[in-house]
């Protein structure tokens, strides 16, 4: 521990970093963020690209997606698709999008102009991550609002590093069964995936899904064939 003055009436100002609280040192005067935590936000912010990078790869897409005999149609097990979790975070309201709210709010509070636009969330996570780094000392020092930008950038890091963490093997896996139409019937023939490649097609109705987006569209009609499924039995 070290020695603070004793002021009577006084509050001594604390960190406003959520889940902190500790005291300012004297040296740290004028701040608002005690500096480990600082630190630790810096090398979070510093890990994101590497993190962003692993998520958005196939392998990152497919790994955790149940290997199972299941999945066919009047099975209780619902169809288990590309991991939607990783989608949500390479995709346009991920990542990027989430460091480049706080970006927009640092600007805005520094008079500066907007940040120019820069491209898909991939091209656009280094860039972010250099701004954030590079101001990050502003903040920590003039910013009365960090503490919940330091909290986000905590669960933003946290997201992307369990995921990451997560290695099971990846393999050839079971995503559900197949939503296209054929004739007045779902085809319902089980799907599977596997982490080499992008590509999820139907062997009985010739159905094929190949991008992130064709993967979401693939999910929505899982889902609603399901819904479906389970109107008709009821
Ligand atoms: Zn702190
Ligand atoms: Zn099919």
């Amino acid at each position: 521990m070290h020695d603070h003055p004793t002021l009577n009436d006084y509050d001594w100002p604390t960190c406003v970093s959520p889940r902190c609280g500790r005291q300012l040192w004297v040296a740290e005067a004028g701040r608002l963020v005690c500096r480990p935590c600082e630190d630790k936000t810096l090398a979070r912010i510093t890990e994101l690209p590497a993190l962003f990078r692993r998520l958005d790869s196939t392998a990152a897409l497919m790994r955790g997606a149940r290997r199972s005999g299941g999945g066919m149609s009047g099975s209780k097990t619902p169809p288990i698709p590309p991991r939607l979790e990783v989608l949500a975070l390479v995709g346009p309201g991920g990542v990027a999008a989430r460091l480049s709210a706080i970006e927009d709010a640092w600007r805005a509070v520094l008079g500066w102009t907007i940040a120019p636009w820069r491209g898909s969330p991939a091209q656009a996570v280094p860039h972010l991550v250099r701004f954030l780094g590079d101001n990050l000392l502003w903040a920590c020092s003039s910013y009365e609002e960090v503490g919940q930008d330091i909290d986000e950038l905590r669960k933003l890091h946290g997201e992307c590093a369990a995921i990451v963490a997560d290695e099971r093997r990846p393999g050839r896996v079971q995503i559900g069964a197949c939503p296209g139409r054929v004739g007045d019937a779902y085809c319902g023939q089980p799907l599977t995936a596997s982490a080499a490649s992008h590509r999820v097609h139907c062997g009985a109705c010739g159905g094929r899904w190949e991008t992130l987006g064709e993967w979401r569209e693939l999910r929505a009609a899982q889902e609603q064939a399901l819904a479906g499924t389970a109107e008709a039995a009821a």
